[in-house]
């Protein structure tokens, strides 16, 4: 109830907020990760974002997802 056809981390389709989140962060990220970590990045973040507004999710996904993958690849901010 409530979960993804085929699995919470293997959504072959999404909404658009995702796909464009992928296509920026991609780019963004194509010197530290790969597209496939970006996609399970943002896929994974936009599932924990199930329950947020529709209308915020572009914003929220990117953002949170952005986050994600700077964790993720040791960006050091300072
Ligand atoms: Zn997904």
């Amino acid at each position: 109830m409530g979960s993804a056809p085929g699995g919470a981390y293997a959504c072959p389709q999404h909404d658009l907020a995702v796909q464009g989140a992928i296509e920026r962060l991609a780019s963004e990220f194509s010197h530290r990760a790969c597209r496939k970590t970006v996609s399970h990045v943002v896929c994974g973040s936009r599932h924990d974002l199930d329950t947020s507004p529709v209308h915020a999710l572009p914003e929220l996904v990117e953002r949170l997802a952005r986050q994600r993958l700077l964790q993720l690849t040791d960006f050091v901010v300072d």
